[in-house]
């Protein structure tokens, strides 16, 4: 059995009755098993935590800069061991967790190194004639974090590093899917001086230790990265109580291509930004509206590519796409699919789970559909798999409103080689990204986070220190006057 929380600087195993399984479903086999977190856990995670603030938000950025550089050189040297171990919980193709996932997490590590020394107020002033003013930035506290499975490392970096290199400590509650990364997270973060109650992680079930984290009394914040389903009931349960929250949900990206893009660059690009991580990316790109005259030639390069693409377990190497999360995700994204073809739409190609897809494994293939109503579940809602849609458009109003048509606003990409065009589209299309010619590319420096229904607030860069820091205004007076003249608004007597 593996110990599936870190507390207060050390591997428990958690106090739960259940015993979870994290599987690869590439192949169905078990990766590790261990005891669930329940209540008991995330209190004295918290607890620990809570012990923890005074000294580490009293640190000088200087000093919290230095640990997370050791941590990441630390992370560095074990990179090979993360990748492995990602891939495998997730399914997900090596290579990816190789080039993709570790790599942009140490980075983010390194940057938030950098950044924990550049979190200034603004500076000093006066603002009126008697006094002086200045601007505090201060961590919020104690924050708790929930992690979606489709990144698992990442997702708990972008959650854990800028609250850490702001002050705060933090319990992080991944997926009960895929707690393994985290756990080797925050253990190096304490090997390379975080000191214990930092940065703690309790792995569960949603229902069941994550709502324990949310509603603790004593979480300053809740950090949540996650379905919008999810997010509403959290957002509902952060307001009754008055905390901060910070809520990045689901995507439904749209893919615009006017009639004057490269149509290689953009067929390559949605296949590319379709199928990353198995589609399980809450950027991907999902919706191709696509201007008619390059209609048919894209949708036939799009499937010409897609069925192109390698099928296989997530440790090989030569494999492109791995599997889904799990059966019973690989069920609800079958399930949409044919639900689309019952409604009209046409599979262009996939539409199925392979053929010689192993038992007890979680693959779908890829997943090209055409013909589907504007207003269908399919165009709509998350799919979150191997699954494109492709629509054509007349005019360039008409492909810009369809592109801010569903509920979501995560991010989006134009495709045109006129910059008038492009500029267009990055004005009007409401989403906290727009990529240019291009989609997917994000880096540590720039803010991620959602429009709409795909929440609120901004992971990575400096923007995210928004979310975890409070701003205190410090007034001083500057006149040393006993009697000062506002007072006499309140009150006249002339003694002294
Ligand atoms: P999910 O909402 O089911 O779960 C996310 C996390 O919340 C998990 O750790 C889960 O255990 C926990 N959780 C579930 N119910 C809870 C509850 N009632 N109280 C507290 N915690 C609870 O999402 P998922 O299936 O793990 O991940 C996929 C979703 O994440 C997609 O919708 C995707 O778009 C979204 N996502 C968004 C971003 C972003 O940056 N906006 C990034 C990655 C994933």
């Amino acid at each position: 059995m593996t110990e599936l929380n870190f507390i207060d600087g050390a591997h428990r195993a958690g106090s739960g009755s259940e015993t979870l399984t994290i599987v690869d479903p590439s192949t169905g086999e078990t990766v590790a098993t261990g005891a669930s977190a329940n209540a008991t856990d995330v209190a004295e995670a918290v607890a620990a935590a809570r012990r923890a603030f005074s000294d580490w938000s009293r640190r000088t950025p200087g000093e919290r800069s230095d640990i997370m550089l050791a941590w990441a050189d630390l992370l560095e040297a074990r990179a090979e061991e993360i990748a492995a171990l990602e891939s495998r919980q997730g399914g997900k193709p090596i290579r990816l967790a190789e080039g993709f996932d570790i790599p942009g997490s140490i980075d983010n590590v390194r940057f938030f190194a950098a950044a924990a020394r550049n979190l200034e107020g603004k500076a000093s002033a006066e603002y009126s004639a008697e006094h002086t003013s200045s601007i505090r930035r201060e961590a919020v506290g104690v924050v708790g974090s929930i992690a979606p499975w489709n990144y698992p490392l990442q997702m708990a970096a972008w959650k854990a590093l800028p609250a850490v290199a702001a002050g705060n400590t933090i319990v992080l509650k991944p997926s009960e899917l895929t707690p393994l990364t985290s756990l080797i997270f925050a253990e190096t973060a304490h090997e390379a001086g975080m000191p214990a109650g930092v940065f703690n992680v309790v792995t569960g079930t949603g229902a069941e230790v994550g709502a324990a984290l949310v509603e603790h009394p004593d979480v300053d914040m809740v950090s949540f990265t996650g379905s919008t389903r999810v997010g509403r009931e959290i957002g509902a349960k952060a307001a009754g109580a008055v905390k901060r929250v910070h809520l990045e949900l689901g995507g439904k990206a749209p893919f615009l291509v006017f009639d004057d893009a490269d149509l290689e660059a953009a067929a390559r690009g949605a296949v590319a930004g379709a199928l990353i991580n198995g589609g399980q990316d809450c950027t991907a790109a999902t919706r191709a509206y696509v201007q008619r005259p390059l209609f048919d030639d894209f949708v036939a390069r799009v499937a010409e590519l897609m069925e192109s693409v390698r099928i296989g377990a997530a440790g090989d190497p030569e494999t492109d796409l791995g599997s889904l999360i799990s059966i019973a995700h690989r069920d609800k994204v079958a399930a949409m699919v044919d639900d689309a073809e019952a409604n009209g739409a046409k599979i262009v190609c996939g539409g199925e789970i392979p053929g010689d897809a192993p038992e007890g494994t979680a693959f779908y293939r890829p997943t090209l559909i055409t013909g589907a109503a504007q207003d269908s579940t399919i165009v709509q809602e998350e799919v979150f798999g191997p699954v494109l849609v492709a629509l054509p458009f007349d005019t360039d109003d008409e492909g810009i409103a369809l592109a801010n048509d569903t509920p979501f606003g995560l991010a989006a990409s134009a495709w045109s080689t006129s910059v008038f065009r492009t500029q267009r589209a990055s004005r009007e299309i409401q989403a906290g990204c727009v990529w240019v010619n291009d989609h997917i590319p994000i880096f540590s420096e720039m803010p991620h986070g959602g429009y709409k229904a795909s929440g609120f607030g901004k992971d990575m860069s400096q923007y995210s220190f928004d979310e975890y820091t409070n701003v205190k205004h410090v007034v001083s007076d500057i006149t040393a006057a006993a009697h000062k003249e506002w007072h006499d608004l309140i009150f006249t007597s002339d003694q002294g």
